[in-house]
């Protein structure tokens, strides 16, 4: 078995891999052991997805949508105290109710004495409207050769030719090594973050996650993903997103997830 980043023998790798990180509310799309080895499986989860996790774009967007991690603790969200001037952390607990402390703990004395002092106060939190393009491109295309990867995993033969496809280096490369250069994106919201759908055997529920994959008429393949409802387009061959752009043209700017 190789693995289908580094391309060097897996067979003794025993990390089962994410497609999307469990802390976006991910249970059910894993790949196997080996399809991703050990060593690229740590780096993702430290490298890319842990600091991705960890911006303000991501830790608002799970505050806002109560997206707890795996140990079922909620994300603090930074924030200013506008009257004592203090950075601070509000965090959603267990029960539901609001913790509220000093980002630094120097502050706080200065928080606590202002909060005793006054009958109301102020907390400003600025909202971060997109991810970090360079770590959210490579996330995009991690996320993009491991979704070939479980479509075609229980196919003979369906792995190598992922590994042994010199089409897919580019972008294999760029998400296990990185570049200066970002591999664009195409990024639009196709839906409101807190959306409700509804089904008849589940009732209403909120979709954290989808993704598929666009094989278009000029034979250029694209991961399309959905976070909270923003969609997520990269091309897997080449560093550019005009070919998306004529699909959208041509299909009156549906979404590929919705076909
Ligand atoms: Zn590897």
């Amino acid at each position: 078995m190789r693995c289908i980043f580094c391309k060097s023998d897996s067979s003794s790798s025993r990390s089962v891999e994410h497609i999307i990180p469990e802390s976006l509310g991910n249970t059910e799309h894993v790949l196997p052991p080996g399809v991703v080895c050990d060593s690229c499986n740590n780096y993702f989860g430290g490298k890319i997805e842990q600091p991705l996790l960890a911006s303000g774009f991501f830790t608002q967007v799970r505050a806002r949508n109560n997206v707890a991690n795996k140990k079922g603790r909620f994300p603090p969200v930074e924030g200013i105290h506008l009257q004592s001037g203090t950075q601070v952390n509000l965090e959603r607990d267990k029960d539901n109710s609001l913790s509220l402390y000093p980002v630094h703990d120097r502050d706080g004395a200065i928080l606590i004495q202002n909060i005793l002092n006054s009958t109301r106060g102020t907390i400003i939190i600025p909202i971060e409207t997109e991810p970090n393009r360079l770590q959210f491109s490579r996330f995009l295309g991690k996320v993009a050769i491991e979704v070939l990867a479980e479509r075609l995993c229980h196919l003979p033969g369906g792995l190598d030719e992922i590994v042994d496809k010199t089409e897919l280096d580019p972008l294999r490369y760029y998400a296990r090594r990185g570049n200066s250069n970002v591999w664009p994106f195409h990024m639009r919201r196709i839906y409101p973050e807190d959306c409700h759908f509804f089904a008849e055997d589940v009732g209403y529920y909120e979709l954290l996650h989808e993704y598929t994959l666009l094989y278009t008429d000029n034979f250029e393949l694209f991961l399309v993903l959905a976070l909270f409802g923003v969609e997520y387009t990269i091309n897997m061959g080449e560093p550019h997103i005009s070919g998306y752009l004529d699909w959208l043209q041509k299909n009156g700017g549906r979404s590929p997830l919705y076909s």
